[in-house]
């Protein structure tokens, strides 16, 4: 941000900080109307998260949401409608309260342009909203040339990817129950980084814990192009004690990169998939792509060579372009994983910029937390957790401050961990958007 532009937003945030009183109320309204306006676009949980938090530090200024949906299907514990514990209809979350109790202005529209220039954003629609900050949390996109065959429509018609909770997680739910008996679920998670790291192992365990039970023959074949994933250790431990994993009987196997898993081309007429270590034909595929930063964020010019949006890590202003904060899944975050909770975490922080900047103080010098739980299956949770800080200008994990969940042998260790998250859940999403 140029020091012209962050004067004219302290200004007008002054201003209005000035004139404005209390967070609800006609003239409060009119006041903030007359505020600096900060633009949100994308009403995922960056987004959501954005919005809400903005207010509460920022009574005064004037904030918009602009999000393509009515409303948003979380995908944390989204792999259980797959398996039927969840309905699409549990995880969906409209933007009334964030309207109504936080006094934000929502737009349904498709952002289809922001011009740096003039600080304006267009819609679709037809509608230009010009911003003092704006803050982008669109969320990602699939690299599907990097896997021959697999296109868009074939994951939304044979082999859904599901990587956004919606209609294909219905499909994959669909091809689940049609499964011939004893046939096979190919599973292929992508390099990283990608969208919530151990989400591909939990969809596979649960897959296998649903098959166990209705199906007792067929098997799941995860092919892998890593060596390691996320807490694969606890992981693997519970698929040895659920599903027999390096027995001969095992329902579940797991090719890594090293052996050969990394997957290459797809035949969807065949229900093919190509990996390095040969060909193999299943009756369920479900591909993960390899990702990238989501298209507004391409459109908008965000996006460095990675293929993601480089931010200056204490503030997640992007380097890119003057006035904009790129949050979520979207932002380069090193060490961070691209999680519901980082992007939550992001958001917050940016919250806070924004208030120091009004406020002409400096921001502090952030931290960040991450927690994840997955299941192994429907009573059976691992987790991970990690503190992270700012060295060297990289986000990088705070030593020893993290930890994965323990092998115990302790029975009431995993069950445990499976009622933190249904609660981990139900707290976070109350926190995103209401
Ligand atoms: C199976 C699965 C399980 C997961 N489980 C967990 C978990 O347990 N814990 C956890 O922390 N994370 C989990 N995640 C990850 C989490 O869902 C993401 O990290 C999080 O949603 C990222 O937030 P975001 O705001 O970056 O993107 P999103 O939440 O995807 O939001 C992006 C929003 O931008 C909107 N948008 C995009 N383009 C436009 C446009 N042009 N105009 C208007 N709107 C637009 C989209 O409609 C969307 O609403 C899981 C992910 C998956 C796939």
């Amino acid at each position: 941000m140029s020091n012209v532009s962050r004067r004219a937003f302290i200004k007008a945030f002054g201003l209005a900080a000035v004139a404005g009183t209390g967070l609800f109320g006609a003239s409060a309204q009119a006041q903030r109307r007359a505020a600096a306006h900060v633009v949100i676009l994308g009403g995922g949980i960056g987004g959501s998260t954005a919005a809400k938090y903005t207010r509460i530090m920022n009574p005064d200024v004037r904030i918009t949401l602009i999000e393509q949906n009515a409303a948003y299907i979380t995908c944390p514990r989204s792999n259980e409608v797959i398996t039927g514990h969840f309905t699409l209809d549990d995880l969906t979350f409209d933007y009334e309260t964030i309207k109504s109790r936080f006094d934000v202005d929502v737009i349904i529209d498709r952002v289809v342009g922001v011009d740096p220039d003039r600080r304006e954003v267009r819609t679709q629609g037809g509608e230009r909203v010009s911003y003092d900050r704006l803050v982008v949390s669109p969320g990602i996109d699939f690299r599907y040339e990097e896997i021959e065959g697999y296109t868009a429509e074939v994951a939304e018609t044979r082999m859904p990817h599901a990587w956004k909770a919606g209609p294909q997680t219905l499909l994959l739910k669909r091809q689940l129950e049609a499964l011939p008996q004893g046939g096979t679920v190919l599973i292929a998670p992508p390099q990283n980084p990608f969208r919530c790291p151990p989400g591909p192992y939990e969809r596979s365990s649960l897959i296998t814990e649903w098959l166990a039970q209705h199906n007792p023959r067929a098997k799941v074949l995860i092919l892998d192009p890593k060596d390691r994933f996320t807490k694969d250790v606890p992981f693997k431990k519970g698929w040895e004690r659920l599903y027999g994993y390096g027995t001969e009987h095992s329902r579940i196997e797991w090719i890594s990169g090293s052996q050969g898993g990394r997957v290459l081309s797809v035949d969807p007429e065949r229900m093919t998939v190509e990996a390095e270590n040969g060909m193999h034909r299943a009756d369920l595929v479900n591909i993960i792509p390899p990702q990238k930063a989501g298209k507004l964020a391409f459109d908008i010019g965000l996006v460095d060579q990675t293929g993601w949006c480089p931010v200056d890590r204490a503030t997640f202003k992007s380097t890119q372009l003057d006035d904009i904060h790129v949050i979520g899944d979207s932002a380069v975050c090193d060490a961070m994983p691209k999680s519901g909770y980082s992007a939550n975490s992001h958001a917050k922080l940016v919250a806070h910029v924004i208030r120091a900047e009004l406020s002409g103080f400096d921001p502090v010098v952030p931290t960040w937390a991450n927690t994840c739980y997955s299941l192994v299956g429907s009573d059976y949770g691992v987790s991970i957790s990690d503190v992270f800080e700012l060295r060297d200008g990289l986000i990088q994990k705070v030593p020893d401050s993290g930890a994965v969940s323990p092998v115990t042998d302790n029975p009431a260790q995993p069950l445990l961990e499976s009622v933190y998250l249904k609660n981990w859940h139900r707290t976070f999403v109350k926190d995103v958007f209401s």
